[in-house]
């Protein structure tokens, strides 16, 4: 019997594991669950899943949900505290890390220092800590298995094969609802337009990440800690069919692709119980008559110049992508709520970027503390009207 903990779970991805764990309830037990504040839907996942621990980050909330509960044997916890303990919970085997942002940083080291198995699709904790975090996964001997569906398809991909017989990664992107326009098309559009993507329903932040390719960005980062790969053999390919979900390529020019529907349940389902593959119900197959055909393009990263930052940011190293993470966490919050423009994302991560003084192997608490002064200097552009 596996035993999980799912930080995340009323969201996107978190939603989905627990799909996952539906299909194969004699296998699986969720022991704990972490949410922010959604407690509507983490009381119909309770009930559904009775787990010993939840955590409700957001400390009204909790007291809220604990009412709410109060004929359950559940213990609520809140606060950083409550996700730790949520991480760290004793009998969970598995610790389902489907948070989003920087916040996962924290719960996730703690996981692995408790020698929890991490299905990681929390990429802005690699992102930042990946320094930290792959030692420590190796010092702890625990799995770290990717839940990204391009990462996920690299590790199938490279499955018994010798690292050093890789040429490159290659990097599938669907290139996002804006695939195809220029600056001058893209000054007006809104969240709404940016929320519509054309391959997969994600949760809001990651969704504007693929609409400005931060994400490709953040995916590249991921990957070198993943896979002890540099930066530059990693190259990022345009598949707007979102079939290829990545490839490695070898020395000898084989080239070797893992492919699908696109279907997040597949790559968390696989990360649960590898090695071993189950059946995924419903099963739709993938149909290649009907598919017709495969297309690739270059991104283009002059209009999309987020993706470049972010090259960069992983490339410089150290306490950058820090920077170019943060940035952009806040950057995407306000063009969620209406203040700022969509061209404006990248602008405020370049002037970020730009302000920062370099530190070359950060720890937690600057990593922390970046991320905080990051968010503060976002404020004060915005306000100080230097965007206009
Ligand atoms: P969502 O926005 O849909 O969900 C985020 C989840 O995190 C929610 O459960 C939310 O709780 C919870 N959360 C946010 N802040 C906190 C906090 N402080 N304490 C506890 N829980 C918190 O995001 P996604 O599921 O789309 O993405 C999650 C992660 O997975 C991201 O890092 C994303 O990049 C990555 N990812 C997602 C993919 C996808 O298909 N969605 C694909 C590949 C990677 P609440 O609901 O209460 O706010
Ligand atoms: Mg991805």
């Amino acid at each position: 019997m596996k035993e999980i903990a799912i930080l995340g779970s009323t969201g996107s991805i978190g939603v989905q594991t627990l799909e996952v764990v539906r299909q194969h309830r004699d296998e699986i037990k969720v022991r704990a669950l972490a949410a922010h504040s959604n407690i509507d839907l983490l009381e119909v996942q309770i009930r559904e899943f009775c787990p010993d621990l939840v955590c409700v980050f957001d400390e009204n909330k909790a007291k809220d949900l604990k009412e709410k509960i109060k004929d359950l044997p559940v213990r609520v916890e809140t606060g950083m505290d409550g996700l730790i303990a949520c991480a760290t919970f004793n009998s969970a085997d598995t610790v389902v890390a489907a948070m989003v942002g920087m916040i996962g940083i924290i719960p996730t080291v703690e996981a692995i220092k408790a020698g929890k198995n991490i299905a990681l699709a929390n990429k802005e904790t690699l992102v930042t800590a990946g320094h930290i975090i792959i030692p420590l996964c190796k010092e702890k001997k625990i799995n770290l298995l990717p839940v990204d569906s391009e990462h996920s398809a690299i590790f199938q991909a490279l499955n018994g094969e010798d690292r050093k017989n890789i040429h490159k990664i290659l990097l599938t992107a669907s290139g996002g609802p804006f695939r195809g326009m220029k600056k001058e098309d893209l000054k007006d559009v809104t969240a709404k337009d940016a929320l519509k993507h054309p391959n997969w329903k994600m949760g809001p932040k990651i969704t504007i990440d693929s609409a400005t390719l931060v994400n490709k960005a953040l995916e590249v980062m991921e990957a070198a800690w993943l896979f002890d790969i540099s930066i530059e053999k990693i190259q990022i390919l345009v598949h707007p069919q979102s079939i290829i979900h990545s490839m490695v390529e070898y020395l000898d020019g084989s080239i070797i692709a893992q492919m699908g529907l696109p279907d997040m349940r597949l790559p968390i389902q696989y990360a649960l119980f590898y090695p071993e593959r189950k059946e995924l119900k419903p099963g739709e197959r993938l149909d290649f008559i009907k598919l017709k055909q495969l297309t690739f393009e270059e991104p283009d990263t002059e209009t999309f110049y987020g993706l470049k930052l972010g090259i960069k940011a992983g490339e410089t190293g150290g306490s950058m992508p820090t920077v170019f993470n943060a940035a952009n966490e806040r950057a995407v919050a306000r063009f969620l709520e209406g203040k700022i423009r969509f061209l404006d994302i990248p602008k405020l991560i370049n002037l970020a970027m730009e302000n920062h003084t370099l530190i070359s192997s950060p720890t937690l608490n600057e990593i922390l503390n970046i991320e905080q002064q990051t968010y503060d200097f976002i404020e004060e552009t915005i306000k100080s009207g230097k965007l206009d």
